[in-house]
């Protein structure tokens, strides 16, 4: 399917005011964005437009009600200098499903590309080289209508904004396993990637920072004892020789870098069981040696290795060799940037030769 996607450009780059050594994390954008609305049930009039502010109504729903749901992922350069997507397809399958969940009528996945590669194409000179670096991608859906009262909006915006990221977390991060708040339990949302699921969870994080920590390790609502994921990462654990993961239990996001790593260290030899892991468990693996590994992972992060778990008054140190998430790590960065070859098949080409006679 082709989508006619209308572009008009910025008089002039924004991307002088970017010092490529020095990236802040998180607040410079690209000069355009990708837009479209839903009106009358579908979705039209694809675009991309310089970025701008978007006058909102007071009564727009998602402000109220928090029909909202986004994706995250990242472009690079391979070695020849083309831009390139990672598993595009899985975050516009992801997006659909969030997009049910939450009462959001559904994005087509081709235009979800298309936006994602033309978008790229033309913001490439904002994608930074150095490896473990990336032009983070944010695709957006929410609820636009002016609305009082509690049902589906009938207005949406879907948006992809960029933002050029530098290395996210260089250092080993520390985690705390939060016992009194939960993120998710089955039958909620935590396995849809809604703006809600992250208002429930920043005091909790802001009290482990408080409290020394980077993150909130969150367990199961039920017995605070199985371990679901971390902030905005999923985790792995490797135990005497094998990797575990917990299972996808209908609360756990189901992160695109997870199931990249499953694939990953299967195909390295490595076992890996996706399982219900308790806290107990971890504490067991720690206290008698066997607990060799510990990472997180999520597009943003990439591989994030864990230094520390808190749990009660008890803190499991982690060893800071960690020769397996370093080769995870250095594979799926050699892979984005084409210095390894990509031998899953998971880039894609945003090398668009589109038509650019359409700008106005
Ligand atoms: C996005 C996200 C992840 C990681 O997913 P990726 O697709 O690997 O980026 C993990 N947990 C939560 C809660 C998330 O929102």
């Amino acid at each position: 399917m082709s989508h006619k996607i209308r572009i008009t450009k910025i008089k002039e780059s924004n991307i002088t005011s970017l010092d490529f050594n020095n990236i802040p994390l998180g607040t410079t954008f690209t000069d355009h964005m990708f837009m479209c609305d839903f009106e009358d049930g579908q979705w039209i009039n694809p675009r991309i437009e310089p970025l701008a502010s978007i006058p909102t109504h007071p009564a727009a729903m998602a402000l109220h009600y928090g029909q909202a749901i986004f994706e995250g992922m990242k472009a690079t350069k391979d070695a020849t200098g083309v831009p390139v997507l990672f598993r595009p397809e899985k975050n516009a399958e992801r997006l659909n499903f969030s997009a049910d969940r939450m009462g959001i009528p559904q994005f087509p996945e081709t235009l979800f590309v298309e936006g994602l590669k033309q978008l790229v194409a033309l913001e490439q000179a904002w994608i930074p080289a150095e490896e473990g670096s990336a032009l983070y991608l944010r695709p957006f859906i929410y609820a636009d209508e002016a609305f009082i009262g509690m049902r589906a909006a009938t207005h949406y915006k879907f948006i992809i904004i960029a933002s050029p990221s530098g290395p996210f977390f260089t250092k080993p991060i520390r985690l705390y396993a939060e016992t009194k708040y939960i993120r998710a339990t089955n039958g909620g949302t935590g396995e849809a990637k809604a703006a809600g699921n992250y208002a429930a969870a920043i005091k909790p994080t802001e009290i482990a920072k408080s409290k020394g920590y980077d993150q909130v390790l969150w367990l199961d609502a039920h017995e605070f004892n199985y371990i679901q994921e971390v902030g905005t990462m999923n985790i792995f654990f490797k135990i005497n020789g094998e990797f575990f993961t917990p299972s996808l239990d209908g609360a756990i996001l189901n992160g695109i870098t997870r199931m990249s790593v499953i694939e990953l260290l299967r195909s390295r030899g490595y076992k890996l069981t996706e399982r219900p892991i308790t806290i107990d468990e971890i504490v067991k693996a720690s206290q008698n040696g066997t607990l060799e590994e510990a990472f997180g992972t999520g597009t943003a992060v990439g591989i994030a290795m864990i230094q520390e778990i808190g749990y009660k008054d008890i803190s499991l140190p982690l060893s800071d060799e960690n020769p397996v998430s370093q080769m995870v790590l250095d594979t799926l960065n050699g892979i984005k940037i084409g210095k390894l070859e990509d031998e899953f098949g998971w880039l894609v080409k945003a090398d668009h030769s589109f038509n650019l006679s359409e700008q106005h």
